[in-house]
């Protein structure tokens, strides 16, 4: 059983290879075996021995023991290497020589690999026979060695000189008649310096359509964020969890995607911090976990993180917090000037009061029906936030993805406003991003929609006038492809067909184009759905050693706490074909704009601190970069909010009011949502195993509450076909559209009455490309409407 997504149709097919030995779960339920998966009870505790013991396997299997220990050695440490996975902060101080989770050893091992992927294997291999391999053989095949060029007709990817790839690029961008007939993506890989350089590029060159991967994930918290208080971004600090005494975590599964946010959970717990998940499935990450570091414990229970489990249905945390909200404003009409913080309100909110008659015209009806929690437990969780002194709320993708994503984040915001909880010590917002620099690229410039103060710095410093005119996000981007406008896509990082919804509409979108280029390290799925024309140009990983003509370089990121720090690879490169992501957007620069750039692009790249030096007088926040980035943990971006000065429109934070909107579902029909396995780290599979969730050896599972199973009349291990109902009101004449995913083995689990759970990027293919967040534009991958049938495919996909 592959972990292949099947929406792409004859392109991609079966893996059944290379399943590895599942863990030891305890078997509190039958163990189901189907199509080569196997099931058992999910796991009681995360991390600890077991975790030690997959990264030690992840190591010896990729890089070996040698170049492991060199690069692990150097990760997450001061001058070292930042971990390529999450952008969970590291310690501003006193780090440990370990500074890592099992899945940062995943991310380090899948770089530091010793396997290559040279010109040879793609002799070997036809692009449409890599179309039928898996996500996970792909990526399995090694670091790319060599720029490889799949002409024009032509079946094989054959090698191609780093000269003549870019006088290819540049030809086709400058036959362009218009230069926003090009996209340049981004993923949240890419450094500062090469984010920097490549959205100068790219504004040089003529266009604003640069989409990223966080137009996928946090677009809707930076957009409500803004909106509210001012800020697009987290305002607390690792120093605030140590202080926060209620800590809400909301749609986020951080044991897996944020794996080192336990041990700070951990800390507070221990403490007597009380820990709130509002999440539809309880995930062993914050249930109880085991911190491999605390050698004493590793044999005993662990620590129980979070005390309140609140398992909302799918796309109820906006009613759940309207219900939080009404009862703490109905206490505080019970017992005026008790509860809510009325001096916080007068002196730093506006909108207060058409909050309070909104909230008050909500009815307990609507609250526990929308939100699937009763009324006494959201009473319960009301007690714990009105006793709450200092309160931070996290949260990730299931918040983000729904289509009142923004509205809801609106909500949790106003619920923090009622107690006075942003601008002080240990409370505030924490949206945790998912890819380590994703948060920096925007700070460099990376958005389709770059406020105009940043253009006119650009302009002031490079003498040139940037566009203005809007640019394509990622959806409005394959809209773009899909109807010919946009003819060359160009991808710095990422798996884009993977990332995005819509599998076989992403696919077709692509296939369109005159040339897609990709800027990479492996293989992966958006290398073998091309355009006429395609480019791979392999280039170096956080891991490599970036030697340029004045030296090594070091590059620089932002975590998710506002933080910018160096990273510096210190192994020898794969290969030495590969150019650093700086070093490629010079040379496409130079061969794209000829004479009409005054920037001196090769000169920038001997140096990066020569690029820094560009950013400090551009970016906001990054004065005197060379000097700070070096301080030992690097330096905190302003954050006003954090300081309690609110930049929004009237000079406050904002309360906000929305209305819940209902999903109708008809008898037959389910919501479901996407996640990530445990050997998952955005769109790269490790493995083919989620040990957390009890599965094994495959990933085409569909977690499904046993009460519902018993109703249809389906059977633990059964296979359906799954089947997404979509009405787009402005297309189509609103006519419904289906989209279908094959064979998808049944797994009783925990999760709320009429919602499933199934893995990305398998069933993208049932996120309709039209189905988005409301404002936000951001596809609703944790909120799809789904039904299902008795599997009709006779054999194993
Ligand atoms: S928590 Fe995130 S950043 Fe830290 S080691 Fe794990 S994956 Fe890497």
């Amino acid at each position: 059983m592959g972990e292949d997504n099947p929406g792409v149709k004859r392109r991609v097919a079966v893996d059944g290879s290379d399943l590895h030995a599942g863990g030891e779960v305890p078997h509190a339920q039958p163990p189901i075996e189907t199509d080569g998966i196997r099931a058992i009870s999910p796991a009681r505790v995360a991390a600890g021995l077991k975790s030690v013991l997959k990264a030690a396997e992840f190591t010896l299997r990729e890089p070996g023991l040698v170049r492991g220990i060199a690069a692990l050695s150097h990760l997450n440490q001061f001058d070292g290497i930042d971990c390529p996975g999450c952008a969970w902060p590291d310690p501003d101080q006193d780090r440990s020589l370990n500074e890592y989770c099992e899945n940062g050893v995943k991310a380090i091992a899948e770089e530091a690999t010793t396997k290559h992927c040279t010109p040879e294997f793609f002799r070997t291999w036809s692009v449409s026979d890599l179309s039928r391999q898996s996500d996970y053989w792909l990526g399995h095949q090694g670091r790319l060695t060599h720029p490889m060029v799949l002409r024009a007709g032509s079946h094989q990817y054959e090698p191609i000189s780093w000269d003549d790839a870019f006088g290819m690029i540049a030809a086709e961008l400058n036959a362009l008649s218009t230069p926003d007939q090009a996209i340049f993506y981004t993923s949240g890989r890419t450094s500062n310096e090469a984010a920097f350089l490549y959205q100068l590029f790219v504004r040089q060159f003529g266009t604003n359509n640069l989409p990223d991967c966080s137009n996928l994930c946090h677009e809707s918290s930076g957009l409500a964020l803004k909106e509210v208080i001012g800020v697009g971004k987290g305002t607390v600090t690792l120093k605030d969890f140590d202080l926060a005494d209620t800590i809400l975590i909301v749609g986020q599964n951080p044991g897996t995607n944020h794996p080192r946010m336990l041990a700070t959970l951990q800390r507070a717990a221990r403490r007597g911090a009380t820990i709130v998940s509002v999440n539809p499935l309880a995930e062993v990450g914050l249930t109880r976990f085991k911190h491999p570091k605390d050698v004493l414990h590793l044999f005993g229970p662990g620590t129980k993180i979070a005390k309140h489990f609140v398992p909302v249905r799918l796309s109820g945390d906006l009613a759940f917090f309207k219900g939080l909200c009404k009862e703490i404003l109905e206490e505080d009409t019970r017992h005026p000037g008790q509860i809510i913080n009325r001096s916080f309100i007068d002196k730093s909110t506006s909108g207060f009061e058409d909050f309070r008659a909104a909230i008050a015209a909500v009815s307990w009806n609507e609250i526990v029906e929308q939100s699937g929690i009763s009324r006494s437990q959201i009473r319960e969780i009301a007690e714990v936030v009105m006793q709450s002194k200092s309160m931070i709320a996290c949260w990730a993708m299931g918040l983000t993805q729904q289509r009142q994503a923004v509205a809801t984040i609106q909500e949790i915001v106003n619920l923090l406003l009622l107690g006075g909880h942003i601008g002080r010590p240990g409370a505030g917002v924490c949206p945790v991003r998912g890819h380590s620099n994703v948060q920096g690229d925007r700070t460099m410039g990376i958005w389709e929609r770059m406020p105009d103060g940043f253009l006119d710095k650009l302009r002031d410093v490079f003498g040139f006038e940037p566009p203005r005119k809007h640019g394509w996000d990622v959806v409005d981007s394959i809209k773009a492809m899909h109807r010919g406008e946009a003819k060359v896509f160009f991808a710095m990082g990422g798996n884009f067909l993977s990332a995005t919804p819509d599998t076989e509409f992403t696919a077709e979108a692509l296939s369109l184009c005159h040339l897609t280029v990709h800027v990479s390290t492996k293989l992966n799925r958006a290398h073998v759905i091309t355009g006429k024309q395609a480019l791979i140009l392999p280039c170096l990983g956080r891991t490599d050693r970036d030697a340029q003509a004045k030296g090594n370089q070091f590059v620089s990121v932002e975590n998710s706490m506002g933080i910018v720090h160096t990273s510096r690879g210190n192994l020898e490169p794969p290969s030495d074909q590969l150019l650093s992501e700086p070093a490629i957007v010079s040379r496409l620069a130079v061969a794209t704009l000829g004479n009409r750039t005054q920037v001196n692009w090769s000169h920038l790249v001997e140096d990066y601190d020569r690029i820094r030096d560009l950013i400090a007088r551009v970016v906001p926040g990054c004065e005197d970069m060379n000097r700070r980035v070096r301080q030992k943990g690097g330096f905190y971006l302003p954050n006003a909010a954090r300081d309690g000065d609110y930049k929004t429109k009237t000079g406050k934070a904002t309360f906000v009011v929305s209305a819940i909107e209902s999903i109708p579902l008809a008898a037959e029909q389910f919501l479901l949502t996407t996640l990530r396995s445990h050997d998952q780290f955005n769109t790269t599979i490790y493995g083919l195993d989620d040990r957390y969730r009890g599965i094994f050896h495959g990933r085409r599972v569909v977690l499904m509450n046993p009460h519902d199973m018993n109703e249809h009349g389906w059977k633990a291990g059964e296979l359906l076909d799954i089947t997404s109902h979509f009405r787009n009101g402005d297309q189509n004449d609103g006519k419904e559209e289906l989209r279908v995913a094959p064979r998808f083995v049944v797994v009783p689990y925990e999760i709320p009455r009429r919602c499933v759970a199934t893995y990305f990027p398998e069933a993208n293919v049932l996120v309709p490309i039209g189905s988005v967040a409301l404002r936000s534009n951001t596809p609703t991958s944790k909120a799809v409407i789904v039904s299902f049938a008795r599997s009709r495919l006779v054999a194993p996909l």
